[in-house]
């Protein structure tokens, strides 16, 4: 039996350390990136920044407004191909790639994928299982680039340095990392796996940087301080669903209780789901989601406001000019407490 005793830690765990800056004000901050891929030709620009495939937030909507802000989208997996076609026909050529097309290991998920070749779309892809390391997922990455697939593909999810570097080397060009630290997941409680999510990307950015590759942080921001310290641990690309899912933006009612405004947010292989998209839950499947109602926030805009000014201003704490520059000057103080709470509820 090997137990693993180093610290594992979270976003909870550490802050980030300020240092002698030149970054005078957070106008002097570049938060584009360049991205380039490896095992791809594609090149795009923005800021690495992705909304989630969530039910509620992996819409068209959404998407719209992720790529107003130069920021990029994970499609839910529930539009079929013609939705897609039509959708991916109204965003401007230069845009198409920051779209991530959600496919899973189902025969339709990989007929999307075939049609997405043979027609010569331009789009990104996401291969998204919740157990990235099962021989499928991997076998997935090395049949689209056998089909001929040329754009970016995503996959994951998964948690540690080997299998990362073992799906980049398989074709993949991001590795989306996150087990267990989602919002609306149950899998920790229920399986008892996981990773606790700064340490998981520390490992696996350092792998996926090794072989030329690149990592998204998948789950568990719950303010942008925890987008900026993922991004601090290396990560290329921050996924965000539950932060995002109280935004009007989102697919959902508003629900009103108490004077207070809600909207509903659950998790993907959650029983509400599982109901929602494939006629319930089989026997043999433990429900791994959650449902909860998360406080409404208005326009997605203000979100991704916040979110980019804290960027900005992180990167004028720790000298950082340049995004990618970011945890070349990042350090972290490990801390037991983090937050000052004396006035929140
Ligand atoms: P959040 O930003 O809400 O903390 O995390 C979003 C991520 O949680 C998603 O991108 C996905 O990886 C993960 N996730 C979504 N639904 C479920 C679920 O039902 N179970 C588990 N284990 N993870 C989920």
């Amino acid at each position: 039996m090997i137990i693993y005793s180093d610290t594992q830690l979270d976003f909870s765990d550490v802050l980030l350390r300020p240092k002698r800056s030149c970054v005078l004000s957070r106008s002097d901050a570049d938060i584009t990136r360049d991205y380039s891929f490896f095992n791809s030709d594609a090149k795009v620009s923005g800021t690495g920044i992705i909304s989630a495939n969530m039910g509620t937030v992996g819409t068209f909507e959404v998407a719209r407004k992720m790529l107003d802000k130069n920021l990029f989208a994970c499609l839910h997996k529930h539009y079929n191909y013609e939705q897609i076609k039509e959708f991916l026909s109204s965003v401007a050529q230069e845009r198409q790639l920051k779209i991530f097309l959600s496919i899973g290991l189902r025969e339709q998920d990989i007929d999307i994928a075939k049609n997405i070749i043979d027609d010569d779309l331009t789009v990104s892809i996401c291969i998204d299982v919740p157990n990235g390391y099962i021989p499928p997922v991997k076998k997935l990455v090395i049949d689209l680039r056998v089909l001929g697939y040329k754009g970016p593909i995503m996959v994951g999810n998964v948690v540690t340095g080997d299998i990362t570097e073992d799906l980049i080397l398989s074709g993949a060009s991001i590795v989306k990392v996150g087990i267990g630290s989602g919002s609306a997941c149950l899998t920790r409680r229920i399986t008892g796996v996981g990773r606790p999510q700064l340490s998981a990307i520390i490992e696996c950015a350092e792998a996926a940087h090794c072989v030329g590759g690149m990592i998204c942080a998948d789950g568990g921001v719950t303010c942008p301080g925890d987008v900026c310290k993922a991004l601090a641990a290396g990560a290329d690309f921050v996924m965000i669903g539950g932060y995002y899912a109280g935004a009007n933006e989102t697919d959902g009612e508003i629900i009103e209780k108490d004077g207070q405004k809600y909207k509903i947010y659950y998790g993907m292989s959650s029983e509400y789901a599982q109901k929602k998209f494939y006629n319930g839950m089989p026997k043999y499947r433990a429900s791994e989601g959650r449902v909860v109602e998360v406080q409404y926030k208005g326009s997605i805009d203000d979100v991704n406001d916040e979110i980019l000014g804290g960027i900005r201003s992180c990167m004028g704490y720790i000298g950082a000019r340049r995004l990618k520059d970011i945890p070349k000057f990042a350090s972290f103080y490990k801390v037991h407490n983090q937050l000052n709470t004396v006035f929140e509820k």
